[in-house]
């Protein structure tokens, strides 16, 4: 039977991003609040080490933007006030890396944080709904921060620090400052990475949807008539090319109006399904199973006549002892199949009416029956 192919989604290769991916559940809410207390972190350790070297503007300064930061973790995120967070980020590691650069010079490497700040601008620009998503955005930014850095760079050529640090302490943020810059590249890309297969994961879930939509029934999850045309076709070409045998069978439940007029619509729905969960069982991989009209089911079977009469033999009797229970009732239905098989040069509709022409003498017949 042609089962629904979800597989693709379901049996995605487990690697080290899909299991990220996978397990990856943090609202933006959460994420801007992580990167502002950890920022609030960094600087809590950069003031410490600028009281030691005694750079007093920079204390200052520090003091102000752990505090800052403090706030934008708690109350902005909270607020989700994300575009703001991400505007004060922007502007404030920019200004930090310049501030500590011109007054200490390049050796404590505070600059490497602008280089940095490029990809996690565009992760943000990509992630924030208050943005639209607008790459321009970061790449703006990215252009104003690369200006910035260059000017940076000739500024420092012909003006030299205000006042250099201790070496012991420079040399210390010099190793800080790379390490922290590795890993926050290192975790804004990967982040990137998992935002991108979580939307492509669900874009692909939204095509097997649209995808079973199109092709399927939705009560019966059988296929539909309107995928029968192409598959019909298809194995008739398959079956003049290779010379195969291929059977269609019909298939109409006995006396439906009357479980609907007695039961209700709904147990009617739920005998409907039934049947064709059994049917689906009863033939091959490989054969299809159509909802062809209200109650009535169309089966393609690759075989011959004689293999399509016991598959139609085998469905009849398992419907007829099957029961389908609903509110407390027991519900037994007969079905009546009529089974022509392909020869030669006949057309699709050809086809369909003489399975027609036989499922209907058997409903003329007593029902409850194949007529091959
Ligand atoms: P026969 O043995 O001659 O096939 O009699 P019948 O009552 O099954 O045939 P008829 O064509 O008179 O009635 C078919 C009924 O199937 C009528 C219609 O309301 C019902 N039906 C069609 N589609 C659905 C459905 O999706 N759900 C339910 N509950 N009933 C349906
Ligand atoms: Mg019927
Ligand atoms: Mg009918």
């Amino acid at each position: 039977m042609e089962t629904r192919e979800t597989e693709d989604v379901k049996t995605e290769k487990k690697s080290i991003i899909s299991r990220l991916t996978n397990s990856y559940d943090l609202s933006d809410k959460t994420k801007y609040m992580i990167i502002s207390l950890s920022l609030a972190l960094i600087h809590t350790f950069f003031l410490i080490l600028f009281i030691i070297g005694g750079v007093q503007p920079l204390v200052i300064y520090n003091v102000f933007v752990v505090a800052f930061y403090i706030f934008m973790g708690l109350v902005w995120a909270r607020q989700e006030k994300l575009t703001y967070i991400f505007v004060a980020l922007l502007i404030e590691v920019m200004f930090h890396a310049v501030f500590a650069t011109l007054l200490s010079g390049w050796a404590p490497g505070f600059m490497i944080y602008t280089i940095v700040l490029i990809p996690v601008c565009f992760y943000m620009a990509y992630t924030l709904e208050g943005i639209n998503k607008s790459l321009e955005i970061a790449l703006f930014a990215s252009i104003g921060i690369s200006v910035i850095y260059i000017a940076v760079l000739v500024i420092t050529r012909h003006v030299a620090p205000v006042r250099n640090m201790n070496s012991v302490i420079d040399e210390i943020f010099f190793y800080i400052n790379n390490v922290i810059a590795l890993i926050f590249s290192t975790v804004f890309s990967m982040l990137y990475i998992i935002e991108i297969k979580i939307k492509q994961s669900s874009l692909m879930g939204e095509n097997v949807e649209l995808e079973e939509q199109a092709n399927y029934d939705k009560l019966t999850h059988l296929l539909n008539r309107n995928s029968m045309d192409k598959f019909l076709s298809d194995t008739i070409e398959y079956s003049e090319r290779e010379n195969k045998d291929f059977c269609i069978l019909m298939a109409d439940i006995d006396d439906f109006k009357q479980v609907n007029d007695t039961y209700g619509h709904d147990c009617g729905d739920e005998v409907l399904k039934k049947i064709a969960a059994i049917i689906s069982n009863d033939v091959r991989q490989g054969d299809l199973v159509f909802r062809w009209g209200g109650e009535e089911m169309l089966v393609l079977i690759k075989a011959d006549m004689k293999a399509a009469k016991n598959v139609a033999h085998r469905i009849c009797n398992h419907v007829a002892t099957s029961i389908t229970r609903h509110k407390d009732i027991d519900i037994r239905v007969t079905i009546t199949i009529g089974v022509a098989a392909y020869i030669k040069g006949m057309s699709a509709e050809e086809l369909i009416k003489q399975a027609d022409v036989k499922l209907y003498y058997g409903k003329n017949h007593g029902k409850d029956q194949v007529v091959a």
